[in-house]
């Protein structure tokens, strides 16, 4: 019997032997803008798709290739392809399947930079994105009811790390013929399989925990071939390349992706648990607490509720100027999901662009603080935290 490779092991292995050369053990970087053919004959069948290989490098690349090819086995796919960062795998996967005169729901919770996407772009081309109350689940599958071509979800959301039920929505959005998306960075596919859900589509920025070392951009897309097959077209044709050192370095951050998350997903529930009785806090929100109106369904579709986690402060922003800065072991930094805890304000990261009113609509208290747990020893995170937050009682 033919069992699936567990993803820890897939982590590691899964994408990687077709590429290496000269015996190596690891996939070499492949700096070469186009490839060698003798044999015209065989040249044209690869570019006729008759034969495989590579061409051109802003279409193909072995190194980029390997890199795709692990993320696709982790999301047992059929297919993905690749892109220059997160943002070009959101905007290509639009722009690929939008046309003017159609329609996409969404939710108000998506990344920054999607939702500029919604509001700043797509207006131009006559598209209409529909975004609705992310905790409103009947809102959306009413909405996805009076038609549409496209519905974007992401779970958890940023900041506030708000769950959607993806197979609840998916069905919905498959019964009006739809095609669903699912921007699957915040879980990891260690924690979240949105194609077992019944996604059709899974995005990753994989700037965040893919990578996990903060040194390299990127983005993949996973799902069915024909439907990547199409947004394979319009990112060779548009450009937004995944360079190959940046595929190397992602590569390489992805074989420890299964401890990572797991490390930063044990450190998170437990950092909540000791913010859970500060006096210095007034709001938290994490999945895996008992109180988030989406807990069953976090713990129903995920394996873990992950790495991140957001708070105020009762001394408002205020407190957090104070705090912020007396952290020994976190950056103060607009990414996430790295191996060194990150923490931002969410007026200044993911919600930069937002008004004080867009906040409010979003439930984003206005000194939220989002915090990114990285692989350091708990204890001296918890220290680390405590002896910040002590500020506040002078
Ligand atoms: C960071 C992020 C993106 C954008 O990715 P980039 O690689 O920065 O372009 C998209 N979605 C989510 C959820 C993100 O956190």
């Amino acid at each position: 019997m033919t069992r699936k490779v567990n993803r820890a092991t897939a982590a590691v292995w899964a994408g990687e032997k077709d590429y290496r050369a000269h015996g190596a053990t690891q996939v070499p970087v492949v700096n070469s803008v186009s490839y060698d053919y003798t044999d015209l004959s065989h040249w044209y069948d690869v570019a006729t798709g008759e034969a495989s290989g590579h061409i051109y490098s802003r279409n193909t690349n072995p190194t980029v290739a390997s890199f795709e090819d692990k993320v696709r086995q982790l999301e047992g796919a059929e297919a993905a392809t690749s892109f220059a960062t997160g943002m070009a795998a959101i905007s290509n996967t639009f722009y690929t399947f939008l046309k003017p005169g159609e329609r996409v729901v969404s939710i108000k919770d998506s990344y920054g930079g999607t939702n500029r996407i919604f509001s700043d772009f797509l207006p131009h081309m006559n598209i209409e994105a529909v975004l609705c109350d992310t905790n409103d689940h009947e809102a959306l599958e009413e909405e996805v009811r009076k038609g549409c071509r496209m519905v974007h979800l992401e779970s958890p959301t940023n900041p506030t790390v708000k769950i959607i039920d993806i197979k609840r929505i998916a069905e919905v959005a498959h019964e009006a013929g739809a095609i669903v998306v699912v921007d699957n960075t915040f879980a990891t596919p260690i924690l979240q399989s949105p194609l077992e859900l019944g996604a059709d589509l899974v995005i990753h920025s994989a700037t965040k925990f893919l990578g996990g070392h903060a040194d390299a951009l990127g983005g993949v897309l996973c799902g069915d071939a024909k439907l990547v097959g199409e947004v394979f077209h319009y990112r060779e044709i548009n450009g937004a390349t995944l360079d190959p050192h940046a595929a190397y370095l992602l590569l390489r951050g992805l074989k420890t992706l299964d401890l990572r998350v797991r490390k930063q997903t044990e450190n998170a529930g437990k950092l909540v648990e000791y913010l859970e009785t500060h006096p210095a806090i007034s709001d938290l929100f994490y999945p895996g607490l008992k109180n988030h109106p989406n807990h069953d369904i976090a713990t129903e579709q995920m394996k873990g509720y992950g790495g991140i986690f957001s708070f105020s402060l009762i001394g408002g922003m205020e407190a957090v100027r104070k705090v912020l800065p007396r952290l020994k072991y976190a950056n103060r930094a607009a990414n996430l999901g790295a191996v060194e805890t990150t923490v931002g304000p969410a007026n200044t990261t993911s919600h930069v662009e937002s008004t004080k009113e867009e906040l409010v609509n979003l439930g984003i208290p206005s000194s939220l603080v989002r915090y990114s747990a990285g692989i350091e020893d708990f204890d001296d995170l918890k220290d680390d935290l405590e002896n910040a937050l002590s500020i506040l009682e002078k």
